[in-house]
């Protein structure tokens, strides 16, 4: 602790200032409140700058000196400009401290907080205070025989294995039931290797998409399926069962070839889809068993033409059946619903964006895209756009989401071209600086509705975000065919799923708040016998589960659990509060 303080006295006023914060924002006692926030923002114009102050000269900048080069070598001035955006970070930092007094305490505090975790705990992303927790130990095995060791030790100590892959669940879905049980990382497991003529591609569980999407992209290849962003595990991404913009394929599981899994004996099972087991990895969150790697199927890397046009509600599903669907040339596809709020109800429209194959620039040989890496925590201007949502006043928050969404919009409908690797490959890791604090957050949800209910749901869906003062970031409609392959399918049947994004304050009122919309939205949707995603806040009752996702289904797969995790050694907090009998 004492260390910590000594070698990053800046994050740790950061972290000081953010619980004061938190503390005016939570305690019932006006004075400790009133207290709480002056003392929060007199450390925001003195103590804080102070510390920047000291840290820019004798830290940062000795640190950016030692790094000048003069030679050609790319790593060397890749290091070189990462010291001088620290050296930057840093003197804006002191330049925009005032802003602590007269904006919001943390408004320049929230850029340098750190995590420093002196005991081994799991923090889901977002909801990192709410469900996270202490534990005796997290594993990293690098191989099959240091898994296999620790999957025997668990059963000889009758302990449940939890398995974690990028840890973005936002909800229990990684995190142990009991403090002594195990959990494991699996982030070792990374191979990648491409098959014969490079239409598949295996990958180990550890493996995130990004990694893939490079590697393949040196064939000319493209992921089938995976999420519409790249840091997301192989693993967790077959836990959840994920889908994209490949709205033909729609889960995950239908580009799978091939699974190698470890069961609960610490035996090894290679699973093609006719295996009984096979289907029993997708969308259960590790109650099953570890998968080690998996194989997919990939697709050409094409140039792609960005279309888009928009419409109302009613048209979309039919739009979407008679010019899209099943369109050989429209390999991706996703409608972008309005985030503006000011000009009527949000969602009250859609753009169908869709990426045409471009016969122009057809090519026999492989399409390789510029990839770059994205930077660890995205650009700065990502960064403050993402912290100013998070810090403005209602009022202003609309007007700026307005304008955000004018200007997407605008450019979604000037169209653009691009090759199918880059569209995969939004921005995202500005989040990531969102999981050191505990008082702002990007929450998501998600539904998968049918086509009949699709309209009306994202009327009502709109009016609860509205009168929420729901700050949203992103939402987007995407079709999800029927999965045959999960037991335990978001799409039984042919569904739309909605996808919400948007900012969260992590304080207890507003926590409730949200607590109640997304409630009364879950009770809607099972009411209506749609589905929500598991992916997210765990406020579903086990009723609303077992009826949004089947009973009979339920009930299979626990049948299933029984015959091939008979003492229920895979599981975590998410499984023990939905799925386990009890
Ligand atoms: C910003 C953001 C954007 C998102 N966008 C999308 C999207 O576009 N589409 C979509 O479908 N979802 C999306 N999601 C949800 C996301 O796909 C899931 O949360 C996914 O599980 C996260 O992957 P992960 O590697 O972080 O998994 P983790 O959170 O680490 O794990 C998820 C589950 O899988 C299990 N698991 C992990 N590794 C293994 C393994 N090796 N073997 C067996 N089980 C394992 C875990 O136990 C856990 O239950 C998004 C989430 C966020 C936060």
């Amino acid at each position: 602790m004492v260390k910590s303080i000594l070698f990053n006295p800046v994050a740790c006023l950061a972290r000081g200032i953010e619980n004061l914060y938190i503390q005016r924002e939570n305690n019932r006692f006006y004075i400790l409140k009133r207290s709480c926030g002056a003392l929060a923002r007199t450390l925001s114009v003195t103590l804080f700058p102070l510390a920047l102050t000291v840290e820019l000269i004798f830290k940062k900048a000795p640190k950016a000196l030692l790094a000048i080069t003069f030679s050609n070598d790319q790593i060397k001035k890749i290091k070189f400009r990462k010291k001088i955006s620290g050296v930057e970070k840093f003197a804006l930092g002191i330049l925009f401290s005032p802003l602590g007094f007269f904006h919001t305490p943390d408004a320049v505090s929230c850029f340098f907080l750190k995590t420093f975790d002196l005991k081994p705990a799991v923090r889901p992303f977002g909801v990192e205070k709410i469900y996270g927790k202490k534990i005796e130990g997290i594993h990293f095995p690098s191989d099959e025989n240091e898994l296999r060791t620790l999957i025997l030790r668990a059963k000889n100590d009758n302990k449940q294995v939890s398995i974690i892959g990028s840890g973005m669940s936002q909800g229990e879905q990684t995190v142990p039931s009991k403090k002594k049980h195990i959990l494991i990382n699996m982030r070792n497991f990374k191979a990648i290797g491409l098959g014969n003529n490079n239409e598949t591609v295996k990958a180990g569980a550890g493996a995130i998409w990004e990694e893939i999407q490079l590697a393949v992209n040196g064939k000319g290849k493209s992921v089938i399926v995976k999420q519409a962003s790249d840091l997301f595990s192989v693993g967790g991404s077959i836990g959840i069962n994920c889908h994209g913009w490949a709205h033909d394929y729609g889960a995950i599981a239908s580009t799978v070839e091939e699974l190698e899994v470890m069961d609960a004996e610490g035996k090894v099972h290679i699973l093609k889809p006719t295996n009984p087991m096979f289907g029993c990895f997708f969308g259960t969150m590790g109650y099953f068993g570890i998968v080690m790697n998996a194989t997919f199927k990939l697709a050409d890397n094409d140039h792609l033409i960005e279309k888009t046009v928009e419409v109302k509600l009613d048209e979309f599903t039919e739009n979407y059946e008679n010019n899209i669907k099943n369109h050989q040339d429209i390999p991706l596809f996703g409608g972008r619903l309005v985030l503006d709020s000011r000009k009527g109800h949000p969602l009250r429209k859609v753009c169908m964006v869709s990426y045409e194959k471009d016969g122009e620039l057809k090519s026999s040989l492989p399409v390789k895209s510029d990839f770059l890496l994205e930077a660890r925590y995205g650009t700065l201007f990502q960064r403050v756009a993402l912290q100013a949502i998070s810090h403005l006043s209602n009022l202003s928050a609309r007007i700026v989401l307005s304008k955000f969404w004018d200007r997407e919009r605008g450019s979604m409908l000037a169209g653009r071209k691009l090759t199918r690797n880059e569209a995969l490959h939004p921005p995202i890791n500005a989040f990531l600086m969102l999981h050191h604090s505990n008082l702002h957050a990007q929450w998501l949800q998600e539904y998968f509705i049918t086509k009949k209910n699709l309209p009306n749901f994202l009327r009502y869906l709109g009016l609860q975000l509205e009168s929420n003062n729901v700050r949203l970031i992103n939402a987007t409609i995407r079709p999800t065919p029927k999965d045959d392959i999960s037991i335990l399918p978001y799409a039984e049947q042919d569904r739309y799923a909605v996808v919400l994004s948007f900012n969260q304050f992590k304080s207890n009122k507003e926590i409730k708040r949200t607590e109640k919309w997304i409630k009364e939205v879950n009770e809607y949707v099972t009411a209506g016998g749609d589905v929500y995603y598991q992916a997210y806040m765990p406020y579903a009752s086990k009723e609303q589960f077992e009826k949004a996702y089947g009973e009979e289904r339920v009930e299979n797969m626990r049948k299933l659990k029984t015959q091939f995790d008979p003492e229920n050694r895979f599981g975590n907090s998410h499984t023990a509060r939905y799925f386990d009998n009890n």
